[in-house]
């Protein structure tokens, strides 16, 4: 039984990837069509938690990124200045279960070539360098407008096509991502010895400055700030301003900042806000992840929630007899309330530090959301 028998997904990403994994898995006839010409070669960091690691269990990749990740159950907050004071070391919550560590850190790329070879595997066709431009639907079926000049006809198009998304746009959705008044400056670096899991400091001339360690050899560092125009700094203006906003902080940062050079792929990118309000589909075209909802990463949830779009659909679309408002109205009940929990929660961290707020129940917030997630989707 299956409400769809061929699918067609816009983006390759996490969210993409994962709704190709789950339909192809179910016998689907799936078509990825990704923009970029290639999955990144180079790329940054990835935090995620555990109920992201129970998601990506259920994708049967859960093994490759075990062996591809850095593992650890307890988040570390320490001080600005030359002692980097360890203020706390708490534990972290399992939201996967007790199966799961608390979170993984792992190098973005790794995780992109894991999740193309499992959709391959299962027989989706992943085509990179082509666009969904355009899209027209009836009762039956969406007719989806390829960049390179061809028309597809599928049961259904899922616009997982990312923050800027085009197939959300061609919905006539208006709700766009906004910035939050943060940016962030991240960098790939050598792993000091003594790093073992994520610790952050919080004061001092950024909002945040925190690493996470991705392997044995390797992490990601990265520097909160308040959100600029830093999108045309040179590799080595990037370097100098990561340089000089982390001198405040000591311990690991001392080796970190030795370190970073031009080689050490220096990003910079601004924090986004925004949540579709139901429906997130129009007829046979739906968006999830990013296209769906952002928030700024304060709570490393953004690819779980993704993920759990994808097998909340999946799991809905394959179990139904045909695509009628039943799945849409059960899709949506199962993951507005979810998405908006966490958005909310995400952007309230983010605001209480633009706002100076010294008294906040930053634990209690956390942990309201951790226990919401740790119930599967
Ligand atoms: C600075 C920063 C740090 C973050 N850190 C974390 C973290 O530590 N942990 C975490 O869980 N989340 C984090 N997130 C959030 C996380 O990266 C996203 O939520 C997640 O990647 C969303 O996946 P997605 O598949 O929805 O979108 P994307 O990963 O953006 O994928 C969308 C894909 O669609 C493609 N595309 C775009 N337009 C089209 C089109 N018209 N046709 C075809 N393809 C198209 C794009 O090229 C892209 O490959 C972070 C976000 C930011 C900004």
């Amino acid at each position: 039984m299956s409400a769809v028998h061929s699918v067609a997904v816009a983006g390759a990403g996490v969210a993409g990837l994962a709704t190709a994994i789950l339909l192809a898995e179910g016998g689907v006839d799936v078509h990825v069509f990704e923009a970029k010409p290639a999955l990144d070669s180079l790329g940054s960091g990835i935090t995620l938690q555990g109920n992201a690691l129970r998601a990506f269990d259920r994708l049967g990749v859960w093994p490759q990124v075990r062996a591809q990740s850095y593992a650890f159950d307890v988040l570390g907050l320490r001080a600005p200045g030359p002692e980097a004071r360890v203020l706390v070391e708490m534990p972290d919550d399992r939201t996967g279960g007790p199966g799961y560590p608390a979170t993984v850190g792992m190098y973005r790329p790794d995780l992109a070539a894991i999740l193309l070879d499992r959709a391959e595997a299962l027989g989706a066709t992943i085509t990179f360098g082509v666009q969904v431009a355009a899209l027209t639907q009836d009762d039956d079926g969406v007719d989806v407008v390829l960049s390179d000049g061809r028309t597809v006809r599928h049961d259904l198009l899922v616009g997982a096509d990312g923050l800027h998304s085009t197939v959300r746009g061609l919905l006539g959705i208006e709700t766009t991502p906004e910035p939050t008044g943060m940016g962030i400056w991240r960098a790939f670096v050598r792993r000091p010895e003594q790093v073992t899991h994520t610790e952050l400091y919080y004061g001092g001339p950024v909002y945040i400055a925190g690493y996470c360690p991705t392997g044995p050899d390797t992490m990601y560092a990265y520097l909160v700030e308040k959100g600029q125009d830093r999108f045309g700094v040179t590799p080595a203006e990037a370097v100098k301003a990561m340089h000089d906003l982390s001198l405040a902080y000591h311990g690991p940062w001392e080796e970190i900042r030795a370190e970073l050079d031009e080689a050490s792929r220096i990003n910079y990118t601004r924090f986004t806000q925004h949540l579709v309000p139901a429906p997130w589909n129009r007829g046979r075209v739906v968006i999830v992840g990013d296209a769906a909802h952002s928030c700024p990463p304060t709570m490393a949830q953004g690819a779980a929630q993704a993920v759990e779009d994808a097998l909340v659909l999946v799991e809905l679309l394959l179990s139904a007899e045909r695509l009628d408002q039943e799945v849409w109205d059960a899709f949506h009940a199962r993951r507005l309330p979810r998405a908006t929990a966490v958005v909310e929660a995400s952007v309230q961290l983010g605001r209480w530090l633009l706002d100076d707020v010294h008294d906040a129940d930053v634990p209690g917030l956390m942990h309201r959301v951790a226990a919401m997630v740790s119930e599967p989707a």
